[in-house]
């Protein structure tokens, strides 16, 4: 077996593995950046929304930006439409093309001097005493042993590396949303709107969304709770229902399936020699179901933490800590009420939601995060929403 040495090796080309790689790489160290697809960002398993926070961890660029939103609509089961929308709105921004934004980060990681290698796929981890030492990988039949003191993690929902150092990364169905999504052109829609539609019969534990990409198309899909999925009831047959209803006579050009962590942030995230980010770590908003930016910010820090370790030749679990006190200084306690709230909302009924959307309807919402819209909420409906406050307050 071929055999090579780097100071780290990343796992999974997509925003996580991209920014860890190119910030470990621009501290001067010798990355090893690997996808197992043969193209970074393809095949698309996103409905591309991200809030304007994307432009605290890259430099805005037209390539990949496929539409600003200026803000949201959210229709309740009955049809009741709430708008957020506002200068200091964040939860809303840009709708991406990833297939380009996923090579332009892996392209900036390379610029910064990571080695980048596609149609490479880890199999294996190398442990020497407990530590993570490297990872085994395939390459079109070859297979490689590449050796580096730190192992990063960020293989996305299905990551497998965390698992093989022994970190618990089990998702019970009920904590993934499993999604559709059609690619739409030739559809009348609201260019500048975000919309999200809610209902049982919607998207049962989940949301349905048309997202605009320019022009007459938009990202149009759903997720719903992996535990109510089955037999004629899996997303795609709920999509079909959703667009029948919506754009009868939009014409699907793309289609794709994929999962979304909703299980809140795992309790570990680094192991001796080892740190997962992004999707693998569980980094996603479990109530929006958004994980991007999490992954842009954690592989920041991941890159900072792994640079000093590597200079103070220290890769135990004890160093690594720094990263996961930070990820959860940062952003945790966003993470962690997006989980309340969604375990909180899962439990309402459609005449509840309908509720929730009246008491909205009509008000001007400008300032809105997703947390303030939680309180916004709890405030207009304090009797109903009094488990809510007791969890997020
Ligand atoms: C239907 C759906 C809609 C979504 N919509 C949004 C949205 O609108 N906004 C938002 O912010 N988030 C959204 N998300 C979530 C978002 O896509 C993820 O949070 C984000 O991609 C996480 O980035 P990542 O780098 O951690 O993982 P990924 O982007 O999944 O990248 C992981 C990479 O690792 C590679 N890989 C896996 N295993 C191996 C291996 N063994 N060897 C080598 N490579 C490997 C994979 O091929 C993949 O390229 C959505 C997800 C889904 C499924």
């Amino acid at each position: 077996m071929k055999e090579e040495r780097h100071d780290v090796v990343v796992v999974g080309a997509g925003p996580a593995g991209s920014i860890t790689a190119k910030t470990a790489a621009e501290h001067g160290l010798d990355v090893l950046l690997i996808e197992r697809n043969q193209e970074i960002g393809v095949p698309v398993k996103c409905a591309e929304g991200v809030s304007k926070e994307i432009e605290k961890f890259v430099a805005l660029d037209k390539k990949w930006i496929c539409a600003e939103v200026k803000g949201a609509n959210i229709y309740g089961p009955d049809g009741t439409k709430v708008v957020m929308s506002g200068e200091k709105m964040n939860e809303v921004g840009y709708v991406l093309e990833r297939r380009i934004f996923d090579k332009f980060l892996a392209s900036e990681a390379a610029r910064a001097g990571a080695e980048v290698r596609v149609k490479t796929e880890a199999y294996g981890i190398i442990e020497a005493n407990g530590y993570a030492k490297g990872v085994y990988v395939r390459s079109i039949g070859e297979d490689t042993r590449i050796s580096a003191p730190v192992v990063v993690g960020a293989d996305g929902v299905e990551s497998k590396v965390g698992r093989w150092a022994g970190i618990n990364t089990r998702l019970l169905p009920s904590n993934v949303s499993v999604g559709a999504e059609f690619l739409m052109c030739d559809i009348e829609l609201n260019k500048d709107y975000s919309e999200f539609f809610l209902g049982s019969e919607v998207a049962p534990k989940g949301y349905a969304w048309v997202f605009p990409k320019g022009g007459d198309c938009a990202n149009v899909g759903l997720g719903i709770g992996g535990d109510v999925s089955g037999e004629k009831h899996r997303a795609i047959d709920y999509l079909k229902a959703f667009v029948r209803n919506k754009f009868p006579d939009g014409k699907t050009v793309a289609e794709m399936y994929g999962a979304v962590p909703l299980s809140g942030p795992l309790n570990e995230t680094v192991a001796d020699g080892l740190i997962l980010v992004g999707d693998a770590a569980r980094q996603v908003n479990a109530l929006t179901g958004g994980g991007i930016t999490y992954a842009m910010q954690a592989g920041k820090i991941a890159g900072d933490v792994i640079a000093k370790a590597v200079q103070e030749k220290d890769f135990s679990k004890k160093r690594l800590m720094e990263y996961e006190s930070r990820w959860r200084s940062e952003f945790g306690k966003r993470l962690e009420t997006g989980l309340k709230a969604k375990e909180f909302f899962f439990t309402l009924s459609d005449e509840d939601l309908n509720t929730l959307a009246h008491s909205l309807a009509g008000v001007k919402i400008e300032e809105l995060s997703t947390g303030a819209l939680l309180l916004e909420l709890i405030r207009r409906n304090p009797k109903m929403l009094l488990g809510l406050a007791k969890m997020v307050l």
